[in-house]
């Protein structure tokens, strides 16, 4: 923690995040309430990227119209690869295109069968949660591990979030089980179709970070997502290194899921250029006209 304090000070206030989730996924505060937020923080634009879904951005958008926060529709799509992670960012989409709202239905559908697999893998080791309380905390939203964590907690089976998923959650133990993701590849292409920007979510946590981006590049990557909250200088002077390297835009976020719920990730925590939105949307408009 001790640096990244010392990091913000030193960087100043952004006023822009593009990494922000909702209850329309896994956050735990409404669109509105993270539109009210990112204006109680000094922010000017924000992108609500939740997981496999669009389903906040009419209402954050309605919050940002009212308050003065400009709302950039954004989505976070996990991809299928043999080792690490591998996020998806989506920019500047049509949340209404038909391509994107059938693969995104697809993948909470899927996301929904999972949280069943994984309750009852965890119930036959023991571990008495119900899917009912599971489903009670997605709300409706784009359901996740950090739902099944939370339920964990809730039935004293771990002491914080972060302790269920290294107990239970993460991939090799026994509530661990995959969804269905598209390749990165793919996730790019139905990105572009919904007319938006593709770009890599917090790149450490792919395996190679140099190989990956260089592939994902050959494949139409857009952008790099270089000012992550949790990346030192030192890491992001790498990653902008590699971003001009491919010529891609480099973005930055705070990956906020709710006040309180992740160190490191508060709301505004990021240092994103003011040029940030501006060179995204060149990128669509270039696109267009080639
Ligand atoms: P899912 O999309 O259901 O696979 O869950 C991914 C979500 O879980 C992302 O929001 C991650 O930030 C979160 N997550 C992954 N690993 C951990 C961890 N070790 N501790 C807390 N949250 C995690
Ligand atoms: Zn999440
Ligand atoms: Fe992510
Ligand atoms: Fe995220």
């Amino acid at each position: 923690m001790g640096y990244q304090m010392t990091n913000q000070r030193e960087r100043g206030r952004s006023r822009i995040d593009l990494h922000l989730h909702s209850t329309a996924s896994d956050g735990t505060t409404p669109p509105s309430g993270v539109v009210e937020l990112a204006a109680a923080h000094g922010l000017r634009s924000i992108a609500l990227t939740d997981h496999d879904s669009t389903s906040g951005i009419a209402e954050a958008r309605e919050a940002g119209s009212r308050i003065g926060v400009e709302v950039i529709a954004g989505i976070e799509l996990s991809t299928a690869v043999k080792r690490g992670e591998l996020h998806m960012l989506g920019y500047l989409i049509d949340p209404e295109n038909e391509i994107l709202r059938e693969r995104l239905q697809r993948f909470r559908d899927s996301r929904e069968r999972r949280a069943e697999t994984m309750v009852d893998r965890l119930r036959e080791a023991g571990i008495p949660i119900t899917l009912e309380r599971v489903l009670d905390l997605a709300a409706g939203g784009s359901i996740g591990r950090p739902h099944v964590a939370r339920a964990l907690v809730e039935a004293g089976q771990a002491t914080s979030v972060s302790d269920a998923f290294e107990r239970y959650l993460v991939r090799g133990k026994v509530g661990y089980v995959p969804h269905l993701r598209p390749s990165p590849a793919d996730a790019i292409e139905f990105i572009h179709a919904a007319h938006g920007v593709a770009v890599l979510a917090h790149p450490y946590s792919t395996r190679d970070v140099e190989t990956t981006v260089s592939e994902l590049a050959g494949a139409g990557l857009d952008g790099l997502e270089v000012f992550y909250s949790l990346y030192n200088d030192e890491q992001q002077a790498f990653l902008a290194m590699l971003a001009d390297q491919h010529d891609l835009v480099p973005t930055g976020g705070s990956d906020f899921h709710g006040t309180g719920e992740r160190e490191g990730h508060e709301i505004g925590s990021a240092n994103v250029p003011d040029e940030t939105i501006d060179r995204l949307r060149r990128v669509v408009a270039a696109r267009r006209c080639s």
